[in-house]
């Protein structure tokens, strides 16, 4: 008989995440025949770009399905330093590159590459969990900083100045952020990466996979540009998922001092080898073809914003900010906590209520306590707009039903 399994201690604090749990309770729901309208993933509701698709079945029957350079090929390096040039106006060298099996990959490259036990790495809560989970696995401990509401949920440097200890490796920054939908702009930047400045030992990771989905005719605020002093020590995160629709593809990519992009293709290099050849080639023409797409789908991506927030504004006990960008929005439902359901149970935290929306209203959004802040829910309004107006008539209903 074999013995059972002993989990190595490195996963051991954590669980799956309860996010994927609310997407297999609905999945299961709708198996039952239930008509559940999922609001909890994080990609684009759109399709890859033709042309995107194109260049890949190109790649395929030119054959160009072999190994590549570990870190990315010659063209694919070419492409991510012309989007740093064009788009934040930034120059690197290929040396400071490397593309990756999504974005993902990247933060598992980095924090493995860099965490030693006891190393801390400061997340601006609400993050994203895989943030959390990634610095956990590399031996290190994530430690996080509240983004309070009344400050748009972002960190202050104020808040920064004082989370820094001795251990402090990384401090990551995602703005558009996932799951509150905040940016960061240039005003509320600049005092941090200050701080950053004066405490030579943090290093800098910026998330920006969400920088072109600002909206209201804002404009992304690069961290390099307001601090050139930090290039030593930055990490810029990215990838083709999120602005070109290709989550399924696993490309991302960064840009770091030649120095940290050496140690993370050591990891690299033993974990995946390189990133998918035919994927590499698809972002290839997603990042040097026609862009005019990416501004179509933030437009969309706005509209649908608008109609959430109103919605959600409009039913008593929540209130909603409206976020700057990304495709999400994080409600506040501490006014109806205290609640009871018609059954009679009392709604005593965000997870409750999540729960019930999913079992009264077959509506599937995720509690803020997720992502390291609570009580609120993320709606992902990456969705038709007509589901989304349904999903707000149902949590509108499943709410009235509270006494
Ligand atoms: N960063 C953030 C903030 C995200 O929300 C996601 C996707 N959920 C990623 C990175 C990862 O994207 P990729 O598909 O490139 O791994």
């Amino acid at each position: 008989m074999a013995s059972a399994l002993t989990r190595a201690s490195r996963i051991s604090s954590i669980g799956v995440s309860e996010i994927l749990v609310i997407g297999e309770t609905a999945r299961r729901m709708r198996r039952a025949g239930k008509p559940v309208i999922v609001l909890g993933a994080g990609e684009p509701d759109f399709d890859t770009p033709d042309n995107v698709k194109e260049a890949a079945v190109r790649a395929i029957r030119d054959g160009r399905t072999k190994y590549t350079a570990l870190d990315g090929t010659p063209e694919m390096k070419a492409a991510i330093i012309g989007k740093f040039r064009r788009e934040n106006a930034l120059d690197f060298e290929p040396a400071e590159i490397m593309a990756t099996a999504g974005a993902k990959q990247v933060l598992f490259n980095a924090f493995m590459a860099t965490m030693n036990p006891g190393d801390e790495a400061l997340l601006a809560a609400p993050y994203w969990t895989t943030y959390a989970d990634i610095a956990a696995i590399a031996g290190g401990t994530p430690v996080a900083l509240a983004g309070r509401e009344e400050n748009g949920f972002r960190i202050t440097a104020e808040d920064l100045e004082a989370a820094i200890t001795p251990r402090t490796r990384w401090l990551l920054l995602n703005s558009p952020s996932n799951p509150s939908g905040a940016a960061y702009e240039a005003e509320h930047l600049k005092p941090i990466l200050d701080v950053l400045l004066r405490h030579p030992h943090v290093w800098l990771m910026t998330d920006d996979i969400y920088e072109h989905l600002l909206y209201d005719g804002r404009t992304f605020a690069t961290a390099l540009n307001l601090q050139p002093g930090l290039r030593d020590r930055t990490l810029v995160i990215n990838g083709v998922s999120k602005a070109y629709a290709m989550t399924g593809w696993r490309l991302g990519y960064c840009a770091g001092p030649a120095s940290l992009i050496e140690a993370m293709s050591i990891v690299q290099s033993q974990a995946t080898t390189n990133p998918s050849s035919i994927s590499q080639a698809a972002a290839i023409e997603a990042l040097t073809g026609p862009q005019d797409i990416v501004a179509q789908r933030r437009d969309d991506f706005q509209r649908r914003r608008d109609i959430v927030v109103e919605r959600l504004n409009a039913m008593p006990g929540i209130s909603c900010r409206k976020p700057e960008g990304a495709f999400y929005t994080f409600a506040n439902c501490s006014g109806l906590l205290g609640r009871r359901t018609p059954e009679g149970a009392v709604l005593d935290s965000d997870s409750t209520y999540c729960r019930y929306l999913l079992e009264e209203a077959n509506v599937a959004v995720v509690p803020g306590s997720c992502f390291g802040l609570a009580p609120y829910f993320r709606i992902s309004y990456a969705a038709a707009q007509e589901t989304l107006m349904e999903a707000c008539d149902r949590i509108s209903r499943a709410n009235e039903a509270l006494r």
